[in-house]
């Protein structure tokens, strides 16, 4: 029934030994491997501070016998693998025996499993502690294995100085955990930190509903279905999973999962790539869900780069990379496609019968032969956008690529911006009259506004050039200074109707640490349930809808920059929620202004600091020469 063999020192040598833990979710992950290698179909893990003092894990599995159960401390000491060819085809998490030795060493470890084959009520319980077996014992256990590995670090304690604090340790456990549901959704997972259940995910038929089990149960209904493209001929691979609706998004890559042959890997170009998809979909800082699956043969990548098996090698990334944002823009494409021609047959209805009295100037065909010609045309124009496999998104990508020139010129300009090239006493020669209308004027004025381009840019002519201002970070930038400068103690305002926010376990914890730098910017928080807070008051301006995205920001924002010294953290926490706070207030593309608004921004933006750049570094102000323009014309 034994079925651990030592592996030969030669070949134990071929394996390089890695770092296996390093900290508690390093744990975490090799204990569930070793739980889902055994066919567990239940997993319970218990945590103590957050996995410092206490890590349990209990599973239903197979089981060790007692020869097995001792045997599995001794380095390469394994069930998985015989020789190192076996690393090329091996299917199963764990293959170099290393994982149980590495931790019995710098841990006290309780092991106490009992054969599932077995008709034997008896099992074994080991108590190994410092690279020894301390106690054994016959006892009466369930069936499975349940492990506990206490006073992690006690043997070296430099390597507990690096640990983080517990929030941030509980959150790396709970993304693994996360992780680990979603590629085995037939798993009941529970996750206990403190005797608190955070996790509670009973088996379920597919990965859509475990999505709505860990997150949101109104998640599973914004995820679409992954569509990958045609598999590249040269590097084969399948891809499947969800892709969050373009109306959906979060502030962090918390939402983001990919695996390799269902193996949880962190890789930042494949992040990327799915992100990419989005480009022109979602804003800038605001990320998808997206749990994508890949399986690929095993000869074609490596997964033993890296010690904790996290990393993925792929023979030929850019291939992988490339399919995942082209399948990404597919799937939004085919979603987008399908919600337009909803909107056409919804249109196709009533068409065009709105302005009986001329209105804005549409033929009122008013008949049913209109009607049919109408229905007949937009028709027409979807079976040209299906058979040339075109959609609007895909005119939104012309437009994207258009605007990727366009913001590369900007970026030149705004390089410039920074030489003093630009004419800077632009603004103070600007002095624009206090009536409601600004026209040329020699006299009084340097600079005209001719009036506003796509409800979105001001427009002003100056000398010889055309300058453009994005009202949107314009007003940003003069938010932002504005508030930067009142910062100590804000005054929040009462709520009117106190906005509860639901956030991820783990988050919680990130932004009650930081409840009196909240408080100081008039954001009056409580805890009011596990994962739930009240918000209070807010600061001015904030509407409810932004008050709560700023709280889930700053959650995200915290958790990655936590391990910066005090001073400069709260610093640039306090940038960071101000550029937010900011952009939720300022005025948005789209809004129609008057000249006076206008006139008042620009008077406003002249006197900010920096007031070529909004507060996430896009340019505020852009121009064109004479020259140019004439240029275009063929006018020179
Ligand atoms: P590896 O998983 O690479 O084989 P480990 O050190 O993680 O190495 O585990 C050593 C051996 O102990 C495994 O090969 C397996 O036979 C046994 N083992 C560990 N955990 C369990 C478990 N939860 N249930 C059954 N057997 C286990
Ligand atoms: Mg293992």
């Amino acid at each position: 029934m034994n079925k651990i063999r030592i592996l030969p020192p030669h070949e134990a040598l071929k394996i390089a030994a890695g770092e296996v833990v390093e900290r508690p979710a390093n744990i975490v992950k090799e204990l569930l491997e070793n739980a889902l290698d055994a066919g567990a179909t239940t997993i319970s893990l218990y945590l103590e501070k957050a996995g410092k003092e206490l890590i349990r894990i209990v599973d239903n599995g197979c089981g060790m016998s007692p020869e097995d159960a001792r045997l599995c401390f001794v380095p390469h000491a394994t069930s998985k693998i015989t020789s190192l060819d076996d690393l090329e085809t091996i299917a199963t998490f764990g293959f170099r025996g290393e994982a149980l030795a590495s931790i019995a060493a710098v841990s006290k470890v309780t092991l106490i499993t009992r054969l599932s084959t077995e008709t034997d009520l008896l099992g074994t319980r080991i108590a190994y502690t410092a690279g020894s077996i301390l106690q054994e014992e016959t006892v009466a256990c369930p069936q499975g294995t349940d492990i506990t590995i206490a006073d992690l670090f006690y043997t070296t304690p430099v390597r507990k100085k690096f640990l983080k604090q517990d929030a941030t340790e509980l959150n790396q456990i709970t993304a693994l955990v996360n992780a680990f549901c979603l590629s085995n959704h037939h798993v009941h997972f529970k996750l206990f930190h403190d005797d608190k259940i955070i996790i509670n995910a009973p088996a379920v038929t597919n990965v859509k509903d475990r999505c709505a089990q860990l997150w949101d149960y109104t998640l599973s209904e914004k995820l679409l279905d992954f569509t990958p493209i045609q598999p590249h001929p040269d590097y084969l691979f399948t891809m499947t999973g969800y892709i969050s609706q373009p109306t959906y998004y979060r502030y962090g890559r918390d939402q983001i999962f990919l695996f390799v042959n269902n193996r949880w890997i962190k890789n930042s170009e494949l992040t990327k790539a799915l992100i990419k998809g989005y480009l022109q979909v979602l804003p800038q800082g605001r990320f998808p869900a997206g749990i994508i699956f890949i399986n690929i043969d095993i000869s074609r990548v490596d997964i033993n780069v890296h010690p904790k098996k996290e990393e993925v090698r792929f023979i030929r990334p850019g291939i992988v990379e490339q399919q995942l944002a082209a399948s990404v823009q597919q799937t939004l494409e085919q979603h987008t496609t399908s919600m337009l021609s909803f909107v056409k047959t919804q249109e196709s209805r009533k068409p065009f019968f709105l302005s009986p009295s001329g209105g804005y100037g549409k033929q009122d065909l008013g008949t049913t032969q209109g009607n049919s010609v109408n229905q007949g045309y937009q028709n027409q124009e979807l079976s040209t956008y299906t058979s040339r496999q075109a959609s609007p998104i895909e005119i939104g990508y012309i437009q994207a690529r258009q605007s990727t020139t366009f913001s590369n010129s900007s970026f030149r300009l705004e390089k410039t911006f920074h030489q003093p090239t630009f004419d800077t006493t632009f603004f103070e020669n600007l002095n624009v009259q206090q009536t409601d209308f600004v026209t040329i004027s020699s006299d009084e004025l340097d600079g005209t506004i001719i009036g506003q381009l796509f409800a979105t840019y001001i427009l002003i002519e100056h000398r010889n050039e055309l300058i453009m201002i994005d009202q949107h970070a314009a007003h940003e930038r003069i938010l932002y200074e504005e508030s930067m400068e009142k910062f100590e103690h804000k005054e929040g305002v009462a709520m009117l109707f106190p906005e509860i926010i639901t956030l991820p376990s783990g988050h919680i914890e990130l932004i009650l640490k930081e409840q009196d730098f909240f408080d100081h910017q008039g954001i009056k928080l409580e805890r009011i349930g596990e994962r739930e807070l009240v918000i209070k008051t807010s600061p001015p301006r904030l509407n409810n809808q932004s008050i709560k995205e700023l709280i889930e920001y700053a959650a995200v924002f915290i958790e990655e920059h936590e391990h910066l010294e005090q001073e400069i953290f709260r610093k640039e926490l306090n940038e960071h929620i101000h550029s937010h706070m900011a952009c939720k207030a300022a005025v948005k593309a789209g809004d129609v202004l008057s000249l006076k608004e206008m006139r008042d921004l620009i008077t406003n933006l002249a006197k900010t600091n920096k007031r070529f750049i909004c507060v996430h570094g896009r340019p505020t102000i852009w121009k064109i020469d004479r020259f140019s323009i004439e240029k275009n014309f063929k006018r020179r």
